[in-house]
């Protein structure tokens, strides 16, 4: 029997919660784990804040984007949609994290990323933590966040700092190559569902006199319309 009771998900950007890692995240918290959420970097780097801030439009928004706003202010943006998505879907308040110490979009080491995972877990014994975050993928280019959480959740789990660590694909990358074995995939219940699409909601909001830009879906928005279509989560390892 496993006597994992804290589960930490690890995301490196705000949307990967959501995106690849949030059916899985609906299932542990209604199995009754502790589920924490954990943002790794400042999600800085995205090209939609050019977009939002060039003076033009798109198909989806009414009026002009002409809301230029440095990288402080982008991330700020950014940071609300994740934490409003987190609350969809069912992560307690205190258990969405965004550590100072979090990393420069597109500038993540596998030893900051190991730093604010184990900074993450500290209160907890090891030998009930599991840490669950994106899959390492070498058919393809990966973001390289990406690849330095996947190393450092393995390299934490060597070390004894967790018990359990399961990575997911991110569906960007999917289909895999074939042969690619995808141990488990999981598919949301209907309230889950539920949860996953408010979540998306708030990725989508645009209500910019709020401070809500819709960076989420002006960053990726084929994948935003790919979920609305299907929320699982794709297990691919676990150790
Ligand atoms: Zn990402
Ligand atoms: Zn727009």
């Amino acid at each position: 029997m496993s006597i994992i009771q804290y589960v930490f998900y690890f995301s490196p950007h705000q949307d990967d919660e959501l995106l690849n890692l949030g059916a899985a995240m609906c299932r542990d918290i209604d199995a009754g784990y502790e589920v924490f959420c954990v943002l790794c970097t400042d999600g800085g780097a995205s090209g939609a804040r050019l977009l939002i801030g060039d003076g033009g439009c798109c198909q989806w928004h009414e009026g002009r984007h002409d809301y230029s706003m440095d990288r402080a202010s982008f991330s700020a943006a950014r940071d609300r949609e994740f934490t409003e998505s987190c609350r969809a879907l069912g992560v307690k308040e205190d258990h969405i994290i965004i550590p100072r110490n979090r990393m420069a979009d597109g500038g993540s080491t596998v030893d900051g990323a190991k730093q604010i995972m184990r900074d993450a877990i500290k209160d907890y014994p090891p030998e009930q933590v599991a840490v669950k975050t994106l899959s390492p993928v070498d058919w393809q280019h990966q973001n390289a966040d990406h690849t330095a959480l996947a190393k450092a959740a393995l390299q934490l789990r060597e070390e004894g700092g967790c018990a359990l660590v399961e990575e997911y694909l991110e569906t960007i990358l999917f289909p895999a190559p074939e042969g690619t074995a995808i141990p488990e995939t999981v598919t949301p219940d209907e309230a889950q569902r539920k949860r996953l699409l408010t979540a998306a909601d708030s990725y989508c909001r645009w209500q910019p006199e709020e401070g809500r830009f819709a960076v989420g879906f002006h960053s990726v928005a084929d994948e935003f319309i790919e979920f609305r279509k299907e929320q699982i989560s794709r297990l691919m390892i676990q150790r």
